[in-house]
């Protein structure tokens, strides 16, 4: 039988683009979730180079 969290709400969750760990949506993202591409600042900050420039 699977569990129930009838007190937890869903909390939708992204793969960090560079350690592909899975995270969750934290508040301080509510207003630029679909923007967030990265679980931290140092994973952000250690996006790999691509010589084209930066993908949008
Ligand atoms: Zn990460």
């Amino acid at each position: 039988m699977p569990k129930s969290n009838p007190n937890k709400s869903y909390l939708p969750t992204k793969l960090c683009l560079v350690c592909n760990r899975p995270f969750t949506w934290r508040k301080k993202w509510a207003k630029n979730w679909e923007e967030v591409k990265y679980c931290s600042d140092k994973c952000r900050n250690s996006k790999p180079q691509s010589p084209k420039g930066e993908l949008k």
